[in-house]
């Protein structure tokens, strides 16, 4: 009895000493942030967006909207708002189930092209044409004006000039079909001719059934032909830069495409400057993933579903924390919260969302958004994009904060920038990095779970996801209080579409 007295005496002065300096002292942004955010919290997000009832959280799929529902009832509980205009989280995303052709003919003198061995079709285009084509180098809005093209069909090389990368070709697929369609063109025949990707991994991508956002034009359900064309044998692409004028006939036969909706799931926290709370940041990752394993049994088991734990539960438990948490110490800048739908499918959550914001792009000074292949070391943060935009100094710091290193992308030559959603924003201009759990490198470990059905909550290293997604709210909020905003670092291949966007200089 005594001694457990006394016990408990020097407990409690031991404890007293050892909390006193930091009851009195004021909390740093980092205690405030490990207070308010849970390891509790994380967990339950990511192990509910991962588990198997979601069946993969397929874009199109019941699952996902039960998904999206539950990130805007949490968006809810925290008092986030609505975007100014709105009223509800949801923002409604069209999209067109297209599906493959079963038949592809395309006759240019005489040669004669065959779908996957030499074509993609890039939309639902069904029917057969024929005319004379024109080759131009790229067939650009300045080129398609330059040229007499209307009623003709157009070949060019795919993808911009400045292009490094068949991701970038892939994304201006929608901005050329629409300047061919303005220019009167019948056709768009592109030829692909990157090294990156060999041919017959983009049939495989591109060839079978597919999402798309739906452009179809009310007025006229039939879309302009567009087709990719294995331009990676050089004689190809000589044989079309010469023989301008030949007649090209072409033939699609195959069931029409379907079309139907999902959502990006978009909040909006209100900032406490009032000047700066006119800018945004944009917090974002994709709540998608990529559903269950083709001919799985029924019913249904474990081993055939996706559950996309790292891919990426964890980086929309990374946007709940941070509607958490900002609701209640919101910064001087206003802050977006946007879980994307269709990152799986083509980023088409977030294109969609980008060419139709729901607040002013030129007012979204940056995004930073989490995804990413997972981590094999928990000493790290792998932020694709550290060394590009003038935020460096914050997201380091904010690591740091949480014992983390910062460290850039590892591996440059598989252009992660460009492969999520971070891009679509990029593109238009906005300082869009990637802020991704500790990557060294795609080795065994993170090959075993990337887009593998053992990619299952209990398998999370929940102390570490937690820090790091305490990180990156901190590196959030640094972003969000910087005096300025940060930009492109000098010669950044988006600095100029940045410079553009803002009306710098
Ligand atoms: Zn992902």
């Amino acid at each position: 009895m005594t001694i457990r007295y006394l016990a408990t005496i020097l407990l409690y002065f031991s404890i007293a000493f050892l909390y006193q300096p930091t009851v009195t002292a004021q909390h740093t942004e980092a205690e405030l942030i490990e207070e308010a955010i849970l390891r509790t919290d994380v967990e339950k997000n990511i192990y509910f967006l991962a588990a198997d009832e979601l069946l993969g959280r397929d874009t199109g799929t019941h699952e996902l909207d039960i998904a999206a529902r539950y990130i805007a009832t949490w968006y809810q509980i925290y008092g986030v708002e609505f975007a100014e205009g709105y009223d509800s989280y949801f923002q409604d995303v069209p999209f067109e189930r297209l599906r493959a052709p079963e038949n592809i003919t395309l006759t240019v003198a005489d040669s004669t092209y065959q779908q996957s061995r030499d074509l993609v079709l890039m939309n639902s285009f069904r029917g057969d044409l024929d005319s004379e084509y024109i080759f131009l180098e790229y067939a650009t809005e300045e080129e398609l004006n330059e040229h007499d093209v209307e009623g003709k069909i157009v070949v060019s090389r795919a993808g911009l000039p400045n292009h490094t990368s068949p991701q970038q070709n892939f994304m201006t697929i929608a901005q050329k079909n629409e300047w061919a369609r303005e220019a009167g063109v019948k056709a768009l025949i592109e030829l692909y001719t990157s090294p990156q990707f060999p041919w017959q991994i983009l049939v495989n991508f591109l060839g079978g059934d597919r999402i798309d956002l739906d452009s179809s034009d009310p007025e006229n359900d039939n879309p302009l032909p567009h087709f990719w064309m294995n331009g990676t044998i050089s004689e190809r692409v000589d044989f079309f830069s010469t023989s301008t004028g030949e007649e090209v006939t072409l033939n699609v036969e195959g069931p029409e495409s379907e079309t139907f909706t999902s959502r990006n799931v978009i909040g909006v926290i209100k900032g406490t400057d009032e000047q700066l709370k006119e800018e945004y940041i944009l917090l974002s990752a994709h709540y998608d993933h990529t559903g269950v394993v083709d001919g799985h049994p029924e019913p249904i088991t474990s081993e055939y579903i996706y559950n996309g734990a790292r891919d990426n539960a964890v980086g929309t438990a990374g946007v709940m924390a941070a509607a958490k948490y900002f609701a209640k110490n919101p910064p001087k800048r206003s802050i977006i919260l946007a879980a994307w739908t269709a990152e799986e499918v083509g980023l088409l959550g977030s294109r969609y969302y980008a060419e139709n914001p729901m607040v002013p792009l030129e007012q979204t000074i940056y995004n930073l958004n989490i995804d990413g292949a997972g981590y094999n070391d928990t000493t790290k943060v792998t932020v694709i994009g550290l060394g590009r935009t003038e935020a460096d100094d914050e997201m380091i710091a904010a690591a740091d904060a949480f014992g983390l290193e910062a460290i850039p992308d590892p591996v440059p030559e598989q252009n992660l920038f460009d492969r999520s959603d971070n891009v679509n924003f990029a593109q238009r201009g906005i300082p869009a990095p990637t802020y991704s759990m500790g990557l060294t490198g795609f080795d065994d470990e993170i090959n075993f779970y990337y887009h593998q059905p053992t990619d299952e909550p209990h398998t999370v290293n929940y102390d570490y996801v937690t820090s790091y997604i305490r990180s990156f709210v901190l590196a959030a909020q640094k972003i969000a209080n910087r005096e300025t905003a940060p930009f492109w670092l000098p010669g950044d291949v988006y600095e100029e579409a940045g410079i553009e966007l803002y009306g710098k200089e």
